[in-house]
């Protein structure tokens, strides 16, 4: 019998909920205790009935379908420290509890590996200080983790979508569409803003989704003077086969071949000077990250909550913590480490205008 507490981390994403609803059930469900970490790493550092909540089966209900996180999240700067991760040891043990599953992007991940990394270090501190009896010791000295990743950025490698990212990607395809019905009208070009950090995935889908004319992603960077030729070739052709509005989808993270981000004005600026087309800037913000979650959002962070719990109860001191992930429609265990590793060295081969490299490494085929 375990004592298994959840928590969200990082940027809240939809799904989340459900995510939560599905490990505190299943772990209810297999006999264990579920808790909730309220708030994040910082709930866990701050640690006491008001942030370690016990839930039980009624806890969740209807949360299936709801957006946001309602255990909360945070960016914790406390739990990078060594003794914020003592506090987050002793405030577990003092709960009861011997397993925790995060909810996260890469960040969160990371910084629950390392947690669970430290632990053997961080309860003989807290025995030798007298601060937790040698029952205690014996009793919590392994913890368990496991990671599933919630992100509306579709970044993590290794997984093939991240609970969120379908959601987010719904929609900024319904507000293209909106954008669509007002463009037609006034024969008017859009620039709209999507988010995803440093990745391209939601911009490149929505502009599939919505056909848009043309995309900005921080995958494919190029001089001003290539995307703004190009660009304009393009939508001008479209306009003379008689298409009366244009969208022009650019990514938060996109930037050109000198990487200098390229902004919506840029490419409201360049529309208006070589097409003297009436354009406007959309920058659609929050509104990507709310609503309810999709079909396919709830059904992946249900599955992978079970899955969560199960790779839990699997879990021995010696197995590398896991991280749920979905790959050719199964939903698998990667090894946590190596998919934070191999999207960390994306991120970095980014920064270091390896484009080619980049995209090989996204591409990795996965081998346990
Ligand atoms: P998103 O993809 O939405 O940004 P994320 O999980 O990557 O989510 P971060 O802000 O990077 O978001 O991390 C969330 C929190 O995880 C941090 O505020 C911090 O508390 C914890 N964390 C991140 N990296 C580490 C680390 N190296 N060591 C300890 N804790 C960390």
């Amino acid at each position: 019998r375990r004592n298994i507490a959840v928590m969200t981390s990082g940027g809240d994403a939809p799904g989340m909920n459900a995510n939560v609803r599905a490990i505190v059930r299943t772990a209810i469900f297999k006999g264990c205790r579920a808790f909730g970490i309220y708030e994040g790493y910082s709930g866990l550092v701050k640690g006491g009935p008001e942030y370690i909540r016990e839930m039980n089966w009624h806890t969740v209900r209807d949360w299936l379908a709801e957006g946001g996180t309602n255990i909360g999240t945070a960016r914790c700067m406390e739990f990078k420290e060594k003794w914020g991760r003592l506090r987050a040891c002793k405030n577990m043990i003092d709960a009861g509890i011997d397993a925790l599953i995060v909810c996260g992007g890469d960040g969160s991940l990371t910084g629950a590996d390392r947690f669970r990394g430290e632990w053997p270090e961080l309860i003989s501190e807290l025995l030798h200080k007298q601060e937790i009896t040698q029952d205690q010791y014996d009793r919590y000295k392994h913890l368990n983790i496991c990671g599933t990743v919630g992100s509306i950025d579709n970044d993590m490698a290794t997984t093939d979508a991240t609970i969120g990212a379908y959601s987010s990607l719904a929609r900024i395809c319904e507000a293209v569409d909106y954008i669509n019905a007002t463009a037609n009208s006034h024969q008017r070009a859009f620039v709209v803003e999507v988010m995803g950090r440093h990745c391209g995935w939601l911009a490149l889908m929505a502009g599939i989704a919505t056909a848009a004319d043309w995309i900005f992603i921080p995958e494919k960077p190029s001089s001003r003077s290539e995307w703004s030729s190009h660009m304009c070739e393009i939508v001008a052709k479209h306009r003379a086969r008689g298409k009366r509005t244009t969208i022009v989808i650019v990514a938060e993270g996109a930037i050109d071949a000198s990487l200098n981000p390229i902004t919506p004005d840029d490419v409201k600026d360049v529309l208006v000077d070589k097409l003297g087309l009436d354009t406007r800037v959309t920058t659609l913000g929050h509104v990507q990250r709310g609503g309810p979650a999709v079909a396919y959002d709830r059904e992946l962070a249900t599955l992978q909550g079970v899955a969560a719990v199960e790779a839990i109860l699997d879990g021995t001191p010696e197995t590398p913590s896991p991280m749920i992930a979905i790959a050719e429609n199964k939903i698998v265990r990667r090894p946590l480490m190596e998919a934070v590793k191999l999207t960390k060295s994306v991120a970095q081969a980014i920064a270091d205008k390896d484009f080619a490299k980049a995209i090989s490494l996204r591409d990795t085929e996965f081998t346990e």
